[in-house]
């Protein structure tokens, strides 16, 4: 038997279904656990089957596959006499897994820039930083932070600053060297970026790189002066070969470089050590 919701599901016709092994409908993944499930069932057809909620895959009429949770069970000997009968349960998870991976993406990015968040940052700095250290590669993490932002604020307003992060995180990225490397909004007007494998030499260039590009970006498009530019502080840190302990007395020591490149004048690199 298969009720309407379940051909729905399939995506047949009901005739179409009836007499068809349900396992074929199983991705191959999952369909030599539940042919087990029943042979053993049969070796002690005493115990009640009960099996379930777990998550499946199933192939469509139309041959996509649809994610779902499944739940087996027998029936009680009382309503079906001598001969079992089993029902199967399917509970259709498309939607939820939509909206859970959407809510995964929300939680680890930065709204305002796009750019991964804080969280993210440092949930993968952690990942690259064990993956760099176990294969005897070096990882960089730069700093960055806006000069002179407050008077940003003050003298073109709020919204023109948000505009402001939003090209400046646009063109951090544009400046990344490689896949692994992660571009991150670290708080207010600050950023930071991870660069596994990448000795300190190398990072300096992807910071100047970032220099270089945000010192050409222009405003005119926000109503701003044509000749006005920003500039950003940047501090590097880099382990290779014991130096730090943590990947927090990385970021540490590339926030005290990028202390030391405020206080040097502004709009500079510092490589801390
Ligand atoms: P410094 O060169 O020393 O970094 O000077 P600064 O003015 O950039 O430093 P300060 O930390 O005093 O100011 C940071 C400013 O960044 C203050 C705050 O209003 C602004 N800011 C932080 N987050 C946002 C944001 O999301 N949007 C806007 N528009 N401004 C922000
Ligand atoms: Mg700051
Ligand atoms: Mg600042």
């Amino acid at each position: 038997m298969i009720n309407p919701l379940a051909a729905k599901f399939f995506g047949a016709a009901h005739e179409a279904l009836i007499g068809q092994k349900w396992f074929y409908f199983l991705h191959e993944r999952y369909r030599e656990q539940y042919e087990y499930l029943f042979i053993n069932w049969k070796k002690t057809p005493d115990l009640a089957l009960n099996h379930g909620p777990k998550e499946v895959l199933l192939n469509r009429a139309d041959s996509t596959w649809m994610e779902a949770d499944l739940s087996v069970s027998c029936l009680p000997t009382s309503l079906t006499g001598t001969s079992p009968l089993f029902v199967g349960v399917l509970h259709n998870l498309t939607k939820h897994k939509t909206e859970y991976s959407e809510l995964r993406r929300l939680a680890s990015t930065d709204h305002l820039t796009g750019l991964a968040n804080r969280h993210n940052l440092e949930k993968t700095l952690e990942k690259s930083w064990l993956e760099c250290l176990n294969s005897d590669q070096a990882i960089s993490l730069i700093l960055i932070d806006v000069d002179y932002f407050k008077l940003f604020n003050d003298q073109f307003g709020h919204v023109n600053g948000d505009k402001c992060l939003q090209k400046i995180a646009k063109t951090i990225e544009h400046c990344l060297p490689a896949n692994d490397s992660l571009a991150a909004r670290y708080g207010g007007e600050e950023f930071a970026v991870i660069l596994p494998r990448l000795h300190a030499v190398s990072a300096e260039i992807v910071a100047k790189d970032i220099q270089q590009q945000i010192n050409t970006l222009t405003f005119s498009d926000l109503g701003l002066p044509a000749d006005f530019r920003v500039s950003v502080s940047q501090g590097i840190a880099t382990e290779f070969g014991g130096q730090f302990r943590t990947s927090e007395a990385l970021i540490c020591a590339a926030d005290t470089a990028l202390y030391r490149a405020k206080s040097d004048g502004r709009n500079r690199i510092s490589i801390g050590h």
